[in-house]
């Protein structure tokens, strides 16, 4: 796991001098180790979809794909990208709480398996796949009534805006005769994000699996797929330990296993975000200025939150730092060798409020304007999460690393596109009026 955390290896003055700065750089080669990591915990015969809420550039969605991922979507937007990256239909699931009726034509259309998250969706759906004469496949998105320990978001056990109730589902709802034109395939649920205890996870899954089970006894269909989620975190943070992946692998494949013996038709999956993109993407910027005010030494930077809203602290009032290091100087083993003294440091953004920190109070080498400072772990709910228009800098350039190559894989947005979509109303300064 040691491996799939560490700074990529990337030329980052390089790419910083061809690029320009800020930057978000991705490891195309820690993609696939992530990726073949977590399917090594699965073992071969359990999906893994990718959620591109986590990262929905298309490159990085290609890497995973052409590595084994499917892709779990939530939007038109990001349903068009898996397709053009050339994914069927059968390894797509669009999700989500609150569907367009276009969302759910654009899936049935395409034959793209929807996972229903109230009993009237299944009104629209069934209404809108009738008038397309088609069958729609979807699987049902349970909200369990019991709760996941060591997750630092839990989506079971309280009242939810996602999925259905364990209590509804566990009650016949005659689904054939009430919605004819779906076909109910599977189950799906999601318990939490940035899971690090593998015990969590692995009886969370035997729990899934097992409530699953009992819902689709109940409601009278044999699953094809039960999606029991993901939510595998990463550590960003000081005192947080890795997920003991060797711990996962055997007890998820000794669930999986289990639930083979008595369901050899029914193929379980789980869904990815973080753990798959996270380690890979670096948010490089550059120190502009430096400065000490009442003793305490600030680094201002070309680029904050604005690009990197986790950064402030994910979830939690107490600022947590991400780890951040200097780019292109040796400054841990300097700093073991003695040669370079570590000081405090906060490192700050281009934004005009106190809330644009990355890292508040860190030991860092001496700063000078020009140095580039990297935080790691950043490969997931970077710009996308981020408020990329707060003082209307726009979002970065971003960049796939693969050996000693680089492509650009999201232009810098520019000023010109930030202002084209606002509108000079004539309303704004009428013209006088004639008298
Ligand atoms: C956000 C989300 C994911 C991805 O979560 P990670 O913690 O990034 O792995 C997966 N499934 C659902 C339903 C989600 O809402």
């Amino acid at each position: 796991m040691n491996d799939l955390l560490a700074l990529p290896a990337a030329p980052y003055h390089l790419l910083a001098e061809r690029f320009g700065t800020p930057l978000y750089v991705y490891d195309a080669h820690r993609l696939e180790a992530s990726f073949a990591a977590a399917q090594q915990v699965v073992g071969p015969d359990t999906p893994i979809y990718f959620s591109l809420k986590a990262n929905p550039n298309i490159s990085i969605y290609a890497v995973l794909r052409a590595a084994g991922a499917r892709a779990e979507v939530s939007s038109l937007a990001e349903l068009t990208t898996v397709l053009r990256a050339g994914t069927p239909a059968e390894d797509i699931l669009f999700l989500g709480p609150g569907k367009s009726e276009k969302e759910i034509r654009v899936c049935l259309a395409h034959g793209v398996r929807l996972v229903v998250e109230s009993l009237s969706e299944l009104d629209v759906i069934d209404l809108a796949a009738a008038g397309m004469g088609v069958r729609a496949a979807v699987l049902l998105r349970v909200n369990p009534s019991f709760q996941v320990k060591g997750s630092g978001l839990t989506m079971g056990g309280a009242p939810r805006q996602f999925g259905i109730d364990e209590e509804i589902l566990l009650r016949p709802l005659n689904l054939r005769r009430r919605w004819s034109a779906v076909r109910v395939v599977g189950v799906h649920a999601y318990m939490g994000t940035r899971m690090l205890a593998a015990p969590s996870i692995i009886a969370n899954t035997h729990q899934i699996l097992a409530l699953a089970t009992r819902i689709a006894a109940v409601q009278g269909f044999e699953p094809e797929l039960i999606d029991v989620g993901g939510g595998w975190g990463v550590p960003y943070f000081e005192g947080e330990s890795p997920l003991d992946l060797a711990e996962l692998e055997v007890g998820m494949r000794a669930v999986l296993a289990d639930f083979r013996r008595d369901h050899p038709h029914t193929t379980v999956a789980t869904e990815l975000g973080r753990f798959l993109t996270g380690p890979s993407g670096v948010y490089v910027t550059r120190v502009r200025w430096v400065k000490t005010s009442l003793g305490q030494r600030f680094a201002v930077t070309d680029g904050g939150t604005n690009h990197h809203m986790a950064a402030v602290g994910i979830g939690s009032f107490v600022k947590r730092n991400f780890p951040v290091e200097v780019l292109g100087r040796d400054s841990a083993v300097a700093a073991v060798a003695g040669d370079e003294e570590l000081e405090e440091w906060t490192v700050t953004g281009p934004l005009c409020t106190p809330n644009d920190t990355l890292v508040r109070k860190v030991q860092l080498p001496p700063l000078a304007p020009g140095d580039l400072l990297g935080i790691r772990q950043s490969g997931a709910y970077g710009p996308s999460a981020s408020p990329g228009h707060f003082l209307s800098h726009g979002f970065p350039a971003e960049v796939l690393v693969r050996g000693d190559r680089a492509d650009l894989i999201a232009e810098p947005e520019t000023t010109t596109q930030i202002l084209a979509r606002q509108i000079l109303s004539p309303l704004a300064a009428p013209a006088p009026v004639a008298r």
